[in-house]
């Protein structure tokens, strides 16, 4: 049996771009995520967009609206 190869599962702490923080459990100690079921349409109902990167400003050229 050797040690220290299998990362410890342990406490986790979930940061979305938005600002919300979830616990949860892995591997990582930190797990930095753009969307969540705080800020997706899909949960909160709403037309939200998170935009970190231009995304938004490119859809808008791209279809000429804004
Ligand atoms: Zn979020």
């Amino acid at each position: 049996m050797r040690e220290g190869i299998h990362p410890n599962y342990g406490p986790a702490t979930i940061k979305c771009a938005c600002g919300a923080i979830f616990e949860t459990g892995s591997v990582k100690e930190t797990i930095n995520v753009e969307i969540c079921s705080k800020c997706h349409p899909f949960y909160t109902g709403k037309q939200k967009l998170v935009d970190t990167g231009g995304r938004v400003e490119k859809f808008k050229k791209k279809f000429n609206i804004g």
